[in-house]
């Protein structure tokens, strides 16, 4: 089966597409929801992280605090590393198994960090879905009333737009409106289709 990434900056429009591509009956794969789903109480993921990390980091309800989990390995390589090595397996593994279960003509891997987290090892295509920085500020502030430094740092943490651009293999431009996003859509999922069917 033709396995496809889909990723963009925040508020580049992902969402926006992967919603057209699945009224269309195609399977996305959200790993944004496997990797909260790989620390949820009772996952295995959650045990190792309190093993390592200490109870300090659950909540009163049992979830990981991640708030406190973000704030630990935000300026520290080494604990982002442990964490990292106790979630991308089991991340990667989730997304494989649901991939693989996957019944429709392509199949979508969504993911915010498919460049960045080694995922698009396991996609045989990536699309970049693309706007410009303004854009995305002034899009992810009208849709989450966040203010504009906090999504300015966001941005910055994310891959460059340039280096973004560079590993697509079809870069999908959103900058107009959503009309353009849905005519954009139509055709990347015709050509998949066509490659779905020789793959
Ligand atoms: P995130 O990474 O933050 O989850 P995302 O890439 O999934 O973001 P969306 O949520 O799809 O982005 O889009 C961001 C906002 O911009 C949403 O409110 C969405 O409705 C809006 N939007 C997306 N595309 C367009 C467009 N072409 N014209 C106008 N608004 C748009």
């Amino acid at each position: 089966m033709l396995r496809v990434g889909i990723t963009g900056g925040i508020g580049s429009g992902k969402t926006a597409l992967t919603d057209w591509l699945s009224r269309k009956g195609i399977v996305i794969v959200d790993a944004d929801l496997v990797a909260r789903e790989v620390v949820q109480p009772g996952a295995s993921g959650l045990a190792e992280i309190v093993e390592v990390f200490g109870d300090q980091y659950l909540q009163a309800d049992g979830h990981l605090d991640r708030a406190a989990m973000r704030q630990l390995v935000f300026n520290n390589e080494a604990k982002r590393r442990a964490l990292e090595a106790i979630t991308h397996p089991r991340i990667r593994a989730a997304l494989a198994e649901q991939m693989q279960q996957a019944s429709s003509p392509y199949v979508v891997l969504s993911s915010p960090l498919l460049l960045e987290s080694g995922q698009s090892e396991m996609v045989d295509m990536s699309v970049v879905i693309d706007i410009p920085e303004a854009l995305q500020i002034e899009r992810t502030m009208a849709r989450d009333k966040n203010d504009r430094a906090l999504i300015e740092q966001i941005i910055a943490a994310q891959i460059s737009r340039e280096n973004r651009l560079a590993l697509a293999d079809v870069v999908i431009d959103n900058s107009s409106d959503l009309k353009s996003l849905h005519d954009r859509a139509a055709l990347l999922h015709e050509t998949l289709l066509n490659r779905g069917n020789r793959h």
